[in-house]
């Protein structure tokens, strides 16, 4: 199937075109027609699978009629850095379109947003919060929207957002068109379907399915020994980008410190830092001056970074979903990518429902020097901690999370260690 079939304003197939689409992924060819037909739809895609464009285009086709100068599309998502994310996506769909996107969310100040949106746009992209506040001020006006689209709905609801998305709506016209994604279908994201959706069309996009392109390896390991053994995998693995995963904010931040005193280029993205430096860390990390980015789930969610050649669950991820989204990161576009996961004592029976996710077994790999020992009574070893926690909970306004870019070194031996060296099973005396 070619892009032409769906038969776009020739200015919203220019920005295809440019953005080297070929063929729609499965997410596009199935709900592209629905949406240009003017349907509510119901999305269960994961990020990667390239749903992005397949709301953006039939939407920029939309609003190539009708007026322009006041906002006829507002896509509604979790976290800013998803937000820009988006409107990335969007503004360079729409280059030759002359449709204007922005954004909107907290932790920022309001008042250059309150003077683009009095400038014009006929897109705004927003996190639910500061939504609400420029709806309040009137400083927004939806009266005459003709689509909504909220993305990420489950992490929406994760973080405690689905007040404020009630809220909204009733700021909003009742004659629309909602499209809805979701990666995941709680009983809370299927009751909020129920109430914006109108006859919706429902499209699932393989929800658990991982990329093939990606390799998944267990490495066993004491909870004492984890960074020993993350360093020591570094050093002897061949990798580009690489995207680890950390249980907690004070985790991601404290491995991306030792990292970068380690020597690699590396930076972490997590809570309580400003937006600038937070966008600092994904964009050295897309450009590839970080070569490591730690993160956690909350704070990764959604952020699409191609070319990550490795993702590796410092700590394992507390369901098999989360499991999915994170490697979903790797192994994109038939790229390959691999997916380490150290697991202690106490990640046993996660490791057995990924493996019945995956519906096979994963390769359990060790490095000689980190065999396992029995843990001692005083080990430390955390309790896992159900995803719907206290931290996957708090409402963060769309200022969730934040990032701090760790600093690297321009002697940096373990750098060339790092890179482009074919993976091999033995030890490794680097950092451990
Ligand atoms: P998303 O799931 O929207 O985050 O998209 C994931 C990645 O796939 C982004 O880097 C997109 O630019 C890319 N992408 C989206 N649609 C296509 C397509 N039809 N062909 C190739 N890449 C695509």
């Amino acid at each position: 199937m070619e892009f032409t079939k769906f038969n776009f304003h020739p200015k919203v197939a220019a920005g295809v075109t440019a953005a080297g689409y070929v063929e729609p992924t499965p997410i596009q060819a199935q709900s592209i027609p629905m949406v240009m037909a003017g349907r509510d739809v119901m999305g269960l895609a994961q990020t990667g699978t390239g749903k992005t464009a397949a709301f953006a285009l039939p939407i920029l086709h939309r609003l190539m009629s009708g007026g322009r100068g006041h906002v006829r599309a507002l896509i509604v998502a979790p976290t800013r850095e998803l937000a820009e994310q988006i409107h990335a996506a969007i503004s360079s769909l729409a280059e030759q379109t002359g449709l204007r996107s922005l954004t909107v969310y907290g932790g920022v100040s309001i008042n250059p947003q309150i003077a683009r949106l009095k400038r014009g746009s006929e897109i705004v992209v927003a996190c639910p919060g500061r939504l609400l506040d420029h709806i309040k001020q009137k400083t927004i006006d939806l009266s005459r929207l003709d689509v909504l689209v909220l993305d990420e709905a489950d992490q929406m609801f994760d973080m405690g957002f689905l007040p404020d998305i009630r809220r909204l709506l009733k700021s909003l016209p009742q004659q629309r068109q909602t499209l809805l994604f979701s990666a995941t279908m709680p009983v809370e994201i299927r009751t909020l379907a129920k109430e914006v959706l109108r006859d919706p069309e429902t499209v699932q996009i393989d929800l658990v399915a991982p990329a093939e392109t990606v390799s998944h390896a267990l490495y066993p390991v004491n909870e004492a020994r984890k960074t020993d053994l993350l360093l020591a995998l570094l050093a002897q693995t061949g990798t580009g980008s690489v995207l680890i995963f950390t249980r907690t904010k004070h985790r991601a931040k404290r491995l991306g410190e030792k990292l970068s005193k380690t020597g690699f280029k590396a930076a972490s993205l997590q809570g309580n830092l400003s937006q600038n430096r937070r966008q600092a860390a994904l964009d050295g990390f897309r450009d590839g001056s970080f070569q490591i980015l730690v993160a956690t789930d909350i704070a990764a969610r959604g952020i699409d970074v191609s070319k990550v050649s490795h993702v590796i669950n410092f700590d394992m991820p507390n369901t098999t979903e989360a499991y999915i989204h994170r490697i979903g990161r790797t192994g994109r576009a038939a790229r390959s990518g691999d997916a380490f996961t150290l697991v202690t004592a106490a990640d046993r029976s996660m490791e057995r429902a990924i493996e019945r996710t995956l519906g096979r077994s994963i390769e359990r790999r060790c490095i000689e020097g980190f065999e396992v020992v029995p843990e001692s009574p005083t080990t430390n070893v955390q309790p896992r901690r159900n995803n719907r926690g206290p931290q996957a909970n708090k409402p963060s306004r769309g200022t969730s999370s934040s990032g701090k870019a760790g600093s690297g070194s321009s002697k940096n031996t373990r750098r060339r260690n790092f890179s482009g060296r074919p993976a091999k099973p033995s030890a490794a005396s680097a950092g451990a």
